[in-house]
């Protein structure tokens, strides 16, 4: 089957994440895939960095991680929501699932790391199994995970970090996997404290936007509008996220 006819046999990039939620199972072992874009993959550290803040933020009892990287991929956008929401990703992902192309998809998570901007929301795109994220030139010059820890404002909620591009565009990446283990904007939260507006990956600066008026978590609770004019983030997943994650990998 040739790439026209596997994509008329999938019928929509929609499909594909239907398929994804008629296969899936409890996870002992959560696979992650990580590609970059062939620009992306001029810069050097990445996977370091992307190894070492993915493998702290999804590490839960519940499942060992097991992440992967992959060689270059060559996409026609740098756009790290586009070349998602338009289909291109999820195609190269999905042929590679029926062994067409030079992908091997990871079981749980395939993410794309372009060096797409990072100003202007969307900056990433997440759906079931499927994910990607710009700001590649950001991960390349961002700080460890503990010296980033020291940058932060000190709190009781843990790893609160400043708001600065390259910190944000790796909660942006971890948010994006998130969306991908079918996590959604409602399993997030902000959390105030001392005047400091807290947001976790899954709200992540969507809680700052002007046009936030405060939603209604998943796990009942009301989000704060944040008066503060300090704002931080965190790279700790809500306890509502964690929540839903550990329900995910018991298959419930
Ligand atoms: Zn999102």
């Amino acid at each position: 089957m040739n790439r026209r006819a596997f994509l008329g046999a999938i019928g929509s990039v929609a499909s594909l994440g239907t398929l994804a939620y008629a296969t899936r199972d409890p996870i002992e072992t959560l696979e992650i895939g990580v590609w970059f874009s062939e620009q992306a993959a001029t810069y050097d550290g990445l996977k370091r960095r992307i190894r070492e803040y993915v493998i702290r933020c999804f590490d839960f009892e519940f499942w060992t991680v097991d992440l992967s990287f992959g060689g270059p991929v060559a996409v026609g956008t740098e756009d790290g929501a586009r070349v998602t929401s338009r289909g291109e990703w999820p195609l190269q992902v999905g042929s590679g699932a029926i062994s067409l192309g030079d992908i091997d998809p990871a079981r749980h998570v395939n993410l794309l790391v372009t060096d797409g901007q990072m100003r202007v929301a969307p900056t990433g795109y997440g759906m079931p199994r499927i994910a990607s994220v710009g700001g590649a030139r950001h991960i390349a010059v961002l700080e460890s995970f503990d010296d980033v820890l020291e940058t932060g404002p000190e709190t009781a909620f843990p790893w609160t970090v400043p708001v600065t591009t390259r910190v944000r565009t790796m909660q942006v990446l971890l948010h994006e996997i998130g969306h991908a283990l079918g996590l959604d904007h409602e399993h997030g939260a902000v959390v105030r404290e001392d005047g400091i507006g807290i947001a976790t990956p899954m709200l992540s600066t969507y809680a700052f936007g002007s046009d936030y008026a405060g939603e209604q978590s998943h796990c009942g609770s009301v989000y704060p509008v944040p008066e503060s004019s300090q704002r931080a983030l965190s790279l700790s997943f809500s306890a509502c996220s964690r929540r839903a994650l550990a329900a995910r990998a018991a298959d419930d």
